[in-house]
């Protein structure tokens, strides 16, 4: 690896030269099956052919104008979001990070025109929503605030599905928003109570916070809804945050709110040289087209049904502490710290992720086939049969 780079990420001995569906193959011409979607992005797997297509022609068409402009693409995608969501309005960005940056700035902008003193943003230890200063602070993981002091301030971090615990800190503090993951993903899969989002949203209304639920990781069909929040009904949050799986490689997030909220973003108060471009609302287009046209809400269901089952068996085993499966976010805490499976489900020429310490985590591609899901259960379930107890 060139040593020209920054040594902020730790690689595997491993880059790729092409890929096709849930295939990879490495510059030697070895063939990989991606269980892991480039971290829950590539959710139509690799050069779909919908994506070739309408990306070659968006490119021959128009890349960049910048936003003093209108922006076509960008209009019809926030339509299409909206739509889907039954949410109003949407800011877009290039990042998870930069939509969380957009939702972060409309709760400031809230809490002041409530008149709000000293506003806090409740946060979820477990959580992960980003690396810039303010969402490494709301991000629930102390690791990642080592060295980068002063942080900013207006942020508190309570335990994960725990109602009493926002209750307690409601008594002391003015809480602007709640921002919370509907299923924790790097956290490691962490999936809470069934009521807790419809009791964050209970809360939230009789404090008069926002709910931002980031999305960056659940949304876009990965857990078998448009958005994970979908399998409560009637549930709105005030805003959503997206990313990964919304452009499926072409960098793009979104930041979505109520219209009441939204229209706090009065020109001048917030802005993206890039954020929303052509070419990336154009991606995102296609994504959510394809969603549709394959049915893939219910593959995702299916699919997710099917890991259940072929992972049924593991839970039996006494290094096993449980599985967690929502859609395709596929969860398996051991009892130790597993780094290694990384390496040895490599050389057996599957992609997987391993969070948390000992959370073996799949995102696989939302278009894999049985025949993929089944290969997948297979060397996943010998590698964690494999690690010693
Ligand atoms: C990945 C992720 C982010 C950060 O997104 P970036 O595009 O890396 O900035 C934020 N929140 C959640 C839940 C994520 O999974």
């Amino acid at each position: 690896m060139s040593s020209s780079l920054m040594p902020n990420y730790k690689r595997l001995p491993v880059s790729f030269a092409k890929g096709e569906g849930a295939w990879l193959w490495d510059n030697a011409g070895k063939r990989y099956l991606d269980a892991l979607a480039g971290i829950a992005v590539c959710g139509l797997g690799h050069a779909h052919p919908v994506l070739r297509q309408n990306l070659c022609e968006q490119v021959g068409e128009l890349l960049h104008t910048s936003n003093l402009y209108g922006v076509e693409r960008q209009s019809q995608l926030a339509d299409k979001l909206t739509e889907l969501s039954g949410l109003d309005e949407v800011f877009f960005s290039n990042s998870g990070a930069e939509a969380n940056e957009a939702a972060l700035k409309l709760a400031r902008l809230y809490a002041g025109k409530q008149g709000m003193k000293n506003p806090v943003v409740v946060s979820m230890s477990g959580s992960f929503h980003g690396r810039t200063l303010a969402t490494l602070t709301a991000t629930g993981n102390p690791a990642v605030k080592v060295g980068f002091d002063p942080l900013p301030e207006g942020f508190v971090t309570i335990a994960y599905d725990d109602m009493e615990a926002l209750e307690t800190l409601a008594a002391t503090q003015n809480i602007a928003a709640v921002l919370v993951e509907p299923i924790q993903g790097e956290g490691g899969i962490n999936i809470p109570a069934p009521d807790y989002l419809p009791k964050l949203r209970q809360f939230c209304d009789q404090h008069k916070a926002l709910l931002i639920l980031d999305e960056i990781q659940t949304g876009i069909a990965r857990t078998g809804y448009w958005f994970a929040f979908q399998q409560h009904q009637g549930l709105l949050p005030d805003i959503m945050t997206l990313a990964k799986g919304l452009g499926n490689g072409v960098p793009i997030g979104a930041c979505l709110a109520r219209a009441e909220i939204g229209e706090l973003m009065q020109p001048g108060t917030h802005g993206s040289t890039f954020g929303g471009n052509p070419l990336a609302c154009r991606a995102a287009l296609s994504v959510l087209e394809v969603v549709e046209q394959e049915q893939l809400l219910a593959q995702v269901q299916d699919l997710s049904t099917h890991f259940k089952a072929g992972f049924a068996p593991l839970s039996s085993l006494p290094q096993v502490k449980s599985i967690r499966i929502q859609g395709l976010m596929i969860g398996i805490e051991l009892d130790k710290a597993c780094p290694e499976l990384v390496g040895k489900a490599l050389d057996k020429g599957l992609l997987i992720n391993v969070t948390a310490g000992s959370v073996v985590r799949l995102l696989p591609p939302l278009i894999i086939t049985i025949a993929q899901a089944d290969e997948i259960i297979d060397i996943v379930s010998a590698l964690v049969q494999s690690v010693n107890t």
